[in-house]
């Protein structure tokens, strides 16, 4: 079923033969790989494993993603890469965005000769079902991409319009979940993926854990999916200190449960903060770490925040984020200046 959707170059790929996948188990003496003896058996003068097994069985227990629906990427934007890659014929397919929405999957597309069919959020910037639909109908993308909750607007999409979408859509719908962590009552497209294969989902520990300098992304496919990316992937694509540092991030669970309650409870205060001030005309409702605003004049606050040492993201050039700022939430300190910055803003 997969197997028709996939290039046919990597739908036959032998895929190669890295050491440590032809040998897994334990031996003394490693004289397979040609790494240094230099460091004993399990430094950083040895290679990482290639299927990143220990840290896919601490991500099964502590984010209950089954370990044979899951693959490790260089982040998750080696995994938007790789699928792309996967089922796109340069010059010839194309994907599908919801725009305004992360910035990569075009880029990745573009890197690949791949066109991109972008169908614009409605005006108060939510999932525009039918036109997307439609496009499906239209373009038949090989790829749609969902990013919920939304990167830049905070938005979460309903899950039953997600999975009508997938359902609809003959190739892969492909749904960004790096934010999901931050969103109240957040329903996942995870355990949709049995009723429809066609159905990946990408997750992160570069937010809610915070690793985002280890570069862990994680994608959660069907066996079929999995086993495709494990073979098409570079061989040892995630470092043995990004293996650890994720093993390391997962095992301090308290700790994401406390800072992800912190961030959500700093990004109400922020958000209500921000609407008194007279200079912003909206404040998006988001349930990421992040919150976009719309402001009388971004270019001058971006300039006026960036002398005070304040670095937030102007949005907008999109045109239908016009004159918008996105901006992380902090620690309580940061938050503080940020707050004490735009309090003395005379926009
Ligand atoms: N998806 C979304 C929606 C993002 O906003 C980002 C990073 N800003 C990523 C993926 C990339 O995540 P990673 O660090 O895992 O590559």
């Amino acid at each position: 079923m997969i197997s028709g959707l996939l290039n046919p170059w990597i739908r036959d790929l032998v895929p190669y033969s890295s050491a440590r996948s032809e040998f897994s188990g334990s031996a003394d003496v490693l004289l397979d790989a040609n790494e240094s003896w230099e460091g004993g058996n399990s430094g950083v003068n040895r290679y990482p494993d290639p299927l990143c097994r220990a840290l896919r069985k601490e991500i099964e227990s502590v984010m209950g993603l089954p370990y044979d629906m899951t693959a490790i990427g260089n982040g998750s934007d080696e995994i938007i890469d790789m699928l792309i890659r996967m089922f796109c014929a340069p010059g010839r397919d194309s994907v599908m965005i919801e725009r305004p929405t992360y910035g990569t999957y075009s880029v990745f597309a573009r890197t690949s000769d791949v066109s991109v069919v972008d169908i614009p959020l409605t005006p108060d910037l939510d999932l525009d079902e039918e036109a997307v639909l439609g496009g499906i109908e239209e373009h038949r993308p090989k790829i749609v991409f969902i990013c919920t909750p939304n990167n830049p607007t905070g938005r979460v999409y309903p899950l039953e319009a997600v999975l009508r979408i997938a359902d609809a859509n003959p190739g892969i719908t492909a749904v960004d979940e790096a934010y999901a962590d931050f969103a109240a009552d957040f329903r996942s497209a995870v355990p949709a993926i049995m009723d429809n294969p066609r159905i990946v989902v990408m997750r992160t520990l570069s937010k809610a854990y915070a690793a985002a300098g280890a570069r862990i992304g994680i994608l959660v496919a069907s066996p079929e999916i999995q086993g495709v990316f494990m073979k098409a992937k570079p061989p040892y694509n995630v470092s043995l200190l990004a293996q650890e540092a994720g093993m390391r991030a997962l095992q301090d669970a308290p700790r994401v449960r406390e800072r992800i309650a912190e961030t959500r409870r700093r990004r109400e205060e922020l958000s209500s903060f921000l609407s008194s001030l007279p200079f912003v005309r909206c404040v998006f409702p988001s349930e990421a770490n992040f919150i976009l605003i719309r402001v009388t004049d971004a270019a001058s606050l971006y300039s006026y925040l960036l002398g005070k040492g304040i670095v937030v993201r102007n949005r907008s050039s999109d045109p239908m984020l016009g004159s918008t700022l996105r901006i992380t939430i902090g620690s309580e300190e940061e938050t503080g200046k940020l707050k004490e910055a735009l309090d003395g803003w005379q926009g």
